[in-house]
């Protein structure tokens, strides 16, 4: 997995250039319930975004027993994922000396291996973490500082998978992403508005 450090520090490099050093970029505590529907537009200041991004997976415990037992013939259990799911919250307050600070918080949903049901996040390489970051950067413009840039529409287009096709969208391993189980996951979205275009066609 990536580590929450190279997150951090290509976040800081990121929002000290975009000219938005006031704001901080934290592990999201455990005991924030995720769940979808329990969360409301504004929770104490909190305001959620979910970003779909692109990862691969290695399966560090199929990786470990395989080599134990194989020393010779080591077989990687990987898989790539075009339904990475990374939640963001973010909230503006005032320091007592009127200075804004902005904190944000992440979480990254993790994916089971289908071989041993091991549950993990995966690598972002950097330039996927850039452009995470560069959204997010965008999202705080408009929902913190009023700026108007791009319709919604706009950014739901651009956080689609790219090269998407039946077979990718098929391929997500629903029941072992904890994204889909509650209910962040673009795949739940994509394959909602597949079923309305089909129905679409039909008539
Ligand atoms: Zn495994
Ligand atoms: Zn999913």
């Amino acid at each position: 997995m990536t580590s929450f450090h190279i997150f951090q520090h290509i976040f800081n490099s990121s929002f000290e250039f975009y000219g938005l050093s006031e704001w901080l970029l934290e592990i999201m505590p455990d005991n924030v319930n995720l769940t979808r529907t329990n969360i409301k537009q504004s929770n104490n200041g909190w305001i959620f975004r979910r970003h779909n991004a692109h990862s691969k997976f290695i399966c560090m415990s199929c990786t470990e027993s395989t080599s134990h037992l194989f020393r010779q013939k080591k077989k990687i259990n990987s898989w790539s994922s075009a339904f990475t799911t990374i939640l963001f919250r973010a909230r503006l307050d005032k320091s007592l000396n009127g200075q804004n600070i902005g904190r944000i918080q992440m979480k990254i949903f993790e994916q089971g291996c289908q071989t041993c049901n091991t549950f993990s996040t995966g690598f972002l390489d950097e330039k996927e973490i850039k452009k995470t970051f560069y959204r997010l950067y965008l999202w705080i413009l408009k929902v913190f500082y009023n700026v108007k840039l791009i319709d919604d529409e706009f950014e739901e287009i651009c956080n689609q998978p790219q090269r998407l096709n039946r077979g990718q969208i098929i391929s997500h391993d629903s029941s072992r992403c904890d994204g889909c189980k509650v209910g962040w996951c673009q795949y739940l979205y994509k394959t909602k508005n597949m079923t309305k275009l089909k129905k679409h066609v039909i008539m």
